[in-house]
């Protein structure tokens, strides 16, 4: 649906060079959320990044704030053996670097798994800080590490303080990239390091998780080429220390991790020459078509007979506005999400949904799950859909 007075051209946020419309994308959710709007994501024609241009942190803020529910999700547990694994992987990084123990801080540390084990080993202040109380650890813990309430583009500590900042999977949150930036380079020391992780959209194919897994996570406005994240941190004055790229676990997959590290510098670098390793770009058409597919075929068999959708998870919120929502029905066994409702439908107890028809199963990674919660409520294997 093309819409009127739409700018089709934009300057990347990462390298400033021109970027064009790749393409639109309606999201939904629950209640009033953010994310009923038609995102409108760009592409930069230099360094590849693709990066939803219509949204800004005041919007999102309230998403963190309200619906956003990572506190008490078990894929961020701290003690999980996975993601001490991850953390381990951080470390070894640094040391791999020869980053010696400095003053330093984790921005977004949600429930500081990472910033508590480095203290274990750090002879050094470790901070954490995030702007949502509810994730971090309360009272007085076992470890070293302190925290503080503070956001990526205010932090809470004095210029030229800390040797080290982290953020890990908080670049392709925030919006304002070079706010985000500036701040780290007032906070750190001369020759302090930076340390970014995010999701290295140039490996989403190797690891697609489901068709339309990586687009459809509606808080990630940035998809980073190594290109991109390096460009931005050049464009401050870091020089870029290293770039890696590797393959980390997580509680529920494994995920493409890219990793950069770089070090303010007084005098500005020769700017790093580095490839582009895979086509962004092609691969957010490719989720967008698998996912028109899908819905095609979900409408195909909502001609015949009944069709029940189990599950509010992020991809369904992708595919939803694609459905025609009189012939569907909607049902997740969260009572939070019982309570709530999608465009005035109300989300269903599965427990009380007729069993006739089809049961289109959403979510990709609690799928199997799910089915088997389904086969005991009575649903037979033949009218159980898993989307992927
Ligand atoms: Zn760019």
């Amino acid at each position: 649906m093309k819409q009127a007075n739409k700018s089709t051209r934009d300057r990347c946020p990462a390298c400033s060079s021109p970027a064009a419309h790749l393409l639109d994308w309606e999201f939904s959710g629950l209640g009033d959320s953010i994310f009923n709007y038609t995102a409108h994501f760009f592409c930069c024609q230099d360094c590849s990044l693709v990066y939803v241009q219509n949204i800004d942190d005041e919007k999102l803020a309230q998403y963190y704030a309200g619906e956003c529910s990572y506190f008490e999700k078990p894929h961020f547990a701290v003690t999980s053996p996975t993601n001490q694994e991850k953390y381990e992987a951080y470390i070894r990084f640094l040391n791999d670097n020869r980053v010696a123990p400095v003053d330093m801080a984790d921005i977004g540390c949600g429930r500081g798994g990472f910033v508590s084990r480095l203290s274990e080993r750090w002879e050094a202040a470790c901070w954490g800080v995030d702007v949502d109380m509810r994730s971090m650890p309360q009272g007085e813990g076992k470890d070293k590490a302190a925290f503080r309430m503070g956001d990526a583009a205010q932090l809470p500590f004095g210029d030229r303080s800390l040797g080290l900042l982290t953020y890990f999977h908080i670049l392709e949150h925030v919006r304002d990239l070079h706010g985000l930036l500036s701040e780290a380079v007032r906070v750190l020391q001369p020759d302090g390091f930076i340390m970014i992780e995010v999701p290295d959209a140039e490996r989403y194919r190797a690891h697609p998780i489901g068709s339309a897994f990586w687009i459809s996570i509606r808080e990630h406005i940035y998809h980073y080429t190594a290109k991109a994240l390096v460009a931005a941190l050049q464009s401050h004055g870091f020089h870029i220390l290293q770039v890696s790229r590797q393959t980390l676990p997580t509680p529920e997959f494994s995920y493409p991790s890219l990793m950069v590290l770089a070090r303010k510098r007084e005098r500005p670098a020769a700017v790093a020459n580095i490839p582009i390793a895979g086509d962004v770009a092609a691969y957010v058409l490719e989720s967008r078509e698998a996912l028109l597919r899908q819905a095609q075929e979900i409408l195909g068999v909502a001609e015949n007979q009944q069709v029940t959708l189990w599950g509010c998870s992020a991809e369904l919120f992708s595919l939803l506005p694609l459905l025609d929502r009189r012939r569907v029905r909607i049902c997740d066994s969260s009572k939070l999400k019982q309570g709530t409702s999608y465009k005035g439908m109300a989300i269903e107890d599965p427990r009380s949904v007729p069993i006739s028809g089809t049961l289109i199963i959403a979510p990709y990674l609690h799928g199997v799950a799910i089915k088997s919660t389904a086969r005991q409520l009575g649903w037979s294997e033949s009218a159980m859909h898993l989307l992927h």
